[in-house]
Parts: C-alpha cells; structure tokens; sequence
C-alpha cells in the first residue's frame, strides 16, 4: 500500500540522549494530535514545538514535535519528527502506541522510496542518499553529496538529450525517405554516435574510481619473504598489526586493516611472503597472496634494494606471470634503502609501474609513497563519477546499444528499425534515474536502506 501512514525510529537502535521517531502519511497529523498535550494549532508547517506525549492519562515523554506538510517534506507527505527521550522503552512504547493508532511499521528505506514515488528525487539520488549514510570517509562522502545534489542527474539528463537528438535526425530522414535522399545524413550520425560512444565510455570507467573509493581502495603488499611486507603494513596503519621477524616465512595468511589517507581509505592487504615450498600451509599462503594480489586495485611489489637489478626483474616477470597486472597500479617499492643506499632499478617498465625507494623500518619514503597513493586516487573536480553498480551495468548496456546503432547504420537499415535501437538506449538511460523502473528494482536498492530512511 502506498498510501497508508508509516512509522519508525529513525535514529540508530539502542539508547541515546534523543531518539527521533519518524511518521508520514494523510493520517500523520491525526495519529499524533490523539497523543500530544497540544491542539492542532501548533501544527505550523516546519516549526517545532514542544508537547507531553500521553498514553491515555499516563505521560510518557515530553518531546519536541516538527511539522512538515506534504508536499514540502522529505517524503512529498505530511511528515512529523517527534524527539523524545532516548530510552528504548519510550521509544518502543510510543512506536507502538501510533502502530496500534492504525499506521504500519515502515519498511527498510520506504521513507526514501516514497520520496521518489511522490518524485521529490530521482532513482539516483535516493541512491545517494543510502551512499551518504553508509559513507566512512571524506572521499566517499563528496561522491555521495554530488550525487545526491543531482550532478549526475545533469550529467544523464544531457545524454538523454544526445539520443533524442540521434533520434529525431532519423525521423528527419524518416519524412524525407519518399524524396531518396534517406541516407544523406548518416555521416553526420555517425559522427553524433562517435561522441555519445566517448562519452558513455569514459563515464563508465569512471567506476573503477568511483567503486574504489566507495569501498576502500585494496592495496596488496607483494614480495619475497623477509623483504619487509609486514614492517611496511605496520607503519602504514601505525600499529604492530603483522609480526615482523628476521624469520622468512613469517606471514602465512594475509592480513587487511584499513587506514584513510587525506580522505581516501585504503585496505592494506599484507601477504605471505613469495617462495617456492615445501610447507603445505605455506604453499597455501602463497596461493592466498597471488589472490590478494588479483584483487587489489594497486600491487606494492616489495624487492629488498640489496638484490641485484637481475634477480628483481626476474622475481618481478616471474610474479607477473601469475597475477595479471595490465589494469592495476603497481609500485616496485626498493626496501631497506637505508642500509643499500645505493641500490640499482629495474629498468624499462610498462607505463603502469611506478618506483619508489623506501626504508619500511625507518619511515624514509613513506610520505612519498602515501603521496604516490592519493594522486592516484584523487576526485577530479567537475567530473561526475560512477559509483553505483547498477549505473556501471547501465553504461554497459547502452554501450551494447551503441554498438548495435553503429551497425544498423552501416548497414543502412531504414531509419524506423534504427530507432527501435536507440529507444533501447533510452530505456537503459531511464532506467539510472527511475523514469522506468519496476518492483524488483525498487526492492533491491532500497532493502539495503535502513528502517526510518
Ligand atoms: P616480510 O617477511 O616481508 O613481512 O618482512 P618483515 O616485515 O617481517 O621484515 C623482515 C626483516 O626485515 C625484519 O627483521 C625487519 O626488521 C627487517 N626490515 C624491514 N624493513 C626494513 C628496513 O627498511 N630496513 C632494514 N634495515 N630492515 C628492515
Ligand atoms: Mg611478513
């Protein structure tokens, strides 16, 4: 039901100095005069004012009360906010107390998903809302309020406009078609496909960045043993959080923790030292960090900068015929500088291996490589990025439609059957921002939403 009025606590579960409970619908209004010490003249749209919340003579809580009516609301509806002590007897009581009024208990997120019914946001936006909640750094954060401010939407707004505009240059041709010149402007539509294909294309690989910073970006620390892995992970996050010995084979297993780095969060993943054995657990542990490394966005290659530059190349080509590294950012990182100071570099390296000379002990090179790390990781300004999997399939999908525009054009098939293709762009399109949608997909973005959002 749409357009009954829901109820929830809105805060976090548990106890706290206030705790807000939330309830939207036509009967809102209603449901809480029947409790509250005050008549309905107080119920001025935004303000808040103060009352004693009574169940029958007993006074419950006193509380501050915020009126919002719908249309101007979070959710489109009549929306009250009451504050009350945090206590979680209070707060049960006073849910149940307007459930058994006859409103129903909201469901994970149904406060946003009226929102976007009643078309307060877009699909994305209410997206963002949930990113915004679940943010844990500074990074993840300025993605979220972007998309929530609706940049994004701009930015598909305009791609839409590049589809309608493919679209009604087919139609031109369309009312031309009985005069012959039906494929007089193909040229220029494919020049118009060239652009949209670009621009759907870079936006799309925006999600490596924007996935990354959304979860944290892996970072696998990868070497031989005893070349300081283990040291490097403890210095990185500043605690002994890997035992460090003079013992090669030290780490068997791999070891995450997390730090943020000028707003960005990495999950340093240090690992099993790299070396043919014997040892079943060991051997294990090596299988363990080739998978650490496959899933890392960057490899931290640790050498010891005492190697000669011939063993590091090998150990490195040999590590690379393992793990496949063309799409990660790898780091040759030379350990121990500060007893090999002058230590050789392995030379002509692909465009996506970086170098860098540290002391994992000493702290010398850290910054450097901490530095090296954010610039990679940076948010442009004024670039819109992907952050959401649902749109990264999206931008796929109208890729695919791309591509089958192309042919149809080359083709030259007649514009009607062209633009059932580019109608399918649309649909993808329509489908980020909610202009069409279903249950399925309404379900699965907001059950991951919170009870009271
Ligand atoms: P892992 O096996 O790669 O994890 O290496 P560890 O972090 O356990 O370190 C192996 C040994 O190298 C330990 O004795 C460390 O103290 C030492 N070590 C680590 N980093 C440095 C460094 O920057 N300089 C020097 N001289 N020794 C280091
Ligand atoms: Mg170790």
């Amino acid at each position: 039901m749409r357009n009954d009025t829901i109820v929830a606590i809105s805060t976090p579960p548990g106890v706290g100095g206030i705790a807000v409970l939330r309830i939207s619908g036509p009967e809102a209004v209603a449901l809480a005069l029947r409790h509250i010490s005050q008549s309905a003249a107080v119920m001025q749209p935004r303000k808040a004012f103060y009352a004693l919340f009574r169940l029958g003579h007993e006074v419950l809580d006193e509380v501050v009360v915020t009126f919002f009516q719908g249309p101007h609301s979070y959710t489109g509806e009549d929306v009250l906010e009451i504050s009350c002590h945090g206590s979680f007897y209070v707060q049960q009581r006073m849910l149940q107390a307007l459930v058994d009024d006859g409103s129903r208990l909201a469901e994970h997120g149904e406060f946003t998903l009226r929102a976007f019914l009643n078309g307060r946001m877009n699909l994305s936006q209410a997206e963002a809302v949930g990113d915004l909640i679940q943010s844990t750094s500074q990074a993840s954060h300025q993605l979220a309020i972007r998309q929530m401010r609706g940049d994004f939407t701009q930015l598909i707004e305009k791609l839409r406009n590049r589809f309608v505009e493919l679209a009604s240059l087919l139609e031109l041709e369309l009312d031309f078609s009985e005069e012959d010149v039906e494929f007089a402007n193909r040229t220029e539509l494919l020049q118009l496909l060239d652009q949209i294909e670009h621009e759907v294309a870079s936006l799309r690989d925006t999600f490596r960045l924007g996935n990354a910073i959304r979860e944290g970006v892996p970072v696998a620390i990868i070497g031989r043993p005893n070349v300081g892995k283990s040291t490097l992970l403890n210095a990185l996050v500043g605690d002994e959080r890997a035992i460090v010995s003079d013992i090669p084979g030290t780490t068997r297993d791999t070891i995450e923790d997390s730090v943020t780095i000028q707003g960005i969060r990495f999950r340093f993943i240090d690992t099993a030292g790299i070396r043919q054995s014997s040892d079943v657990i060991e051997s294990e542990g090596v299988q363990r960090s080739f998978r650490a490394a496959k899933q890392a966005q960057v490899v931290l290659f640790m050498l010891d900068a005492g190697q000669s530059v011939e063993q590091m190349r090998a150990d490195f080509e040999e590590f690379s015929t393992h793990v496949p590294l063309e799409d990660k950012r790898v780091v040759l990182l030379y350990n121990k500088m500060d007893i090999h100071e002058q230590h050789g570099q392995v030379e002509e390296l692909p465009d996506n291996v970086f170098q860098l000379s540290i002391s994992a002990r000493g702290g010398v090179g850290l910054d450097a490589l901490r530095q090296h790390l954010t610039d990679a990781y940076s948010i442009p300004e004024n670039q819109v990025i992907l952050t959401n999997l649902r749109h990264y399939e999206a931008m796929g999908h109208i890729l695919e439609s791309l591509a089958q525009i192309r042919q149809d054009l080359v083709q030259r098939l007649p514009a009607d059957l062209v633009v059932v293709d580019v109608r399918e762009a649309l649909y993808h399109l329509g489908l980020i921002t909610g202009q069409v949608t279903n249950d399925d997909i309404l379900g699965s973005i907001f059950s991951n939403f919170c009870i009271g959002k």
